[in-house]
């Protein structure tokens, strides 16, 4: 057999692009812009139907006002009225809090979740999707933290595809497009670091949340900006690669690459690696989640080689940053654990972005909680829903919320 890439295929020559109508849950967000972004640039391919946020009534009433959805969710209930009043007589469906969403999550109105909600709030909501059998571009990472074993076997249940946007996650999932049936030896999560890459305890214990919040390659949303700088963010990413490429703990590896522009690596059996590289800008990985197995054009600026020649790799600094090694722990661990770190690093990081709690001090309420919720090895969705409760209760409690 012959390939010959020189071909420049016209798009009617190319199989469609599938998908067109995207439901935006988290739009008001870092991801969800840059989802819209996408959408605006293709309008011919995409079409924003359903768009849902929590408090911020004004970016999403515009961005309603904009893309004229079928369906918009505004989940802190007190802004309904002011959101219901601005898009009256537009034919939008208006609804507001947790079962709004899971209602917009379970509606005929959309064929693609763009799952951009942060955190815990993500998890009833995909699982609705995916329980009605829409494909899922999934961003929010804590979904498979939290519960990755019931998610995945939903999913496949109802031969659901869940897509990573996590740029990471991404890139593995490029590496692999037609290595199916080629074993994978490890994969290799690259991290930026974050600000504090190189930094000691005496240096951190003063961070203050004006700082840990710039990250130095990507501009994201509050709470994983703060999980770049204390690497929690890999070590949640760490969890996620584990239930979406269905691997054992020890086939994940983290290194630190500080300019992002090594995305991730999957390295196979014959020691062969591959890499997906480019220049560190979410549009892409939510662009391919949403055309997949398509690439579409675009004029994004290019990575230069021969401009950026140093591409640098280091291990990562587990004894400075311990949430890595307590992720690494529930990683292995498994069970409900993964779950009540979650948890516990969701209070903790809310506490420091409130300044009620220290930078290193995060560490001692996430370890602690991990050591104060009994473990069960195999937890029903249920349990799930429940030690998160629990988690956070105590975590509040040492925080002082
Ligand atoms: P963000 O804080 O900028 O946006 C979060 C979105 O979730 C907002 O639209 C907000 O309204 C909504 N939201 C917050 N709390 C909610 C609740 N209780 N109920 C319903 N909706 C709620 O966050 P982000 O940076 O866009 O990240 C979103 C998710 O994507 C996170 O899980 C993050 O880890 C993941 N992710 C983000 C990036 C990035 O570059 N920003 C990269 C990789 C993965
Ligand atoms: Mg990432």
């Amino acid at each position: 057999m012959q390939f010959d890439f020189s071909h420049q295929f016209a798009e009617e020559e190319l199989p469609p692009v599938a998908v067109k109508r995207i439901g935006v849950f988290g739009c008001s967000g870092s991801i969800g812009k840059q989802t819209l972004e996408v959408i605006r640039l293709y309008p011919n391919l995409f079409k924003a139907t359903v768009l849902t946020a929590h408090s911020n009534h004004d970016l999403l009433i515009n961005q309603a006002l904009e893309f004229n959805p079928e369906i918009v969710v505004i989940s802190d209930t007190t802004k309904y009225n002011v959101v219901k009043e601005a898009l009256s007589g537009k034919g939008i469906k208006v609804m507001a809090g947790d079962p709004g969403l899971v209602e917009a999550a379970a509606s005929d109105a959309y064929d693609l979740m763009m799952a951009a909600i942060v955190g815990f709030a993500g998890l009833k909501p995909t699982i609705k999707a995916v329980e009605k059998g829409k494909t899922i571009a999934l961003a929010n990472k804590e979904t498979l933290v939290v519960a990755g074993d019931v998610v995945m076997k939903l999913a496949a249940e109802k031969g659901v595809s869940i897509i990573p946007v996590d740029s990471e996650h991404s890139a593995i999932f490029q590496c692999l497009v037609g290595e199916q049936s080629n074993p994978i030896e490890k994969i290799i999560l690259t991290a930026s670091g974050g600000p504090f890459v190189g930094k000691k305890p005496n240096y951190l214990v003063n961070v203050k949340r004006e700082h840990a919040i710039q990250h130095p390659n990507w501009s994201m949303g509050a709470k994983i900006s703060i999980d770049s700088s204390t690497l929690m963010n890999k070590g949640l990413e760490m969890i996620e690669a584990k239930w979406l490429f269905n691997l054992t703990p020890s086939q994940i590896e983290v290194v630190i690459h500080p300019q992002s522009i090594i995305h991730s690596m999957v390295q196979f059996k014959d020691n062969s690696i591959k890499a997906q590289m480019g220049l560190p800008d979410m549009k892409l990985p939510i662009q391919y989640a949403m055309t997949y197995p398509r690439r579409l054009q675009n004029e994004y600026p290019r990575f230069n080689f021969a401009k950026s020649a140093v591409l640098n790799f280091d291990p990562p600094d587990i004894k400075t940053f311990r949430n890595l090694g307590l992720a690494i722990t529930a990683l292995h661990k498994g069970g409900n654990l993964p779950c009540i770190m979650n948890a516990a690093n969701e209070l903790a990081v809310y506490g420091f972005l409130k300044n009620r709690v220290g930078f290193l001090d995060m560490t001692e309420v996430i370890e602690r909680t991990m050591a104060e919720i009994p473990f069960i090895e195999q937890p029903s969705l249920e349990d799930y829903f429940n030690c998160d409760a629990e988690a956070r209760n105590f975590a509040a409690s040492l925080i002082n919320l």
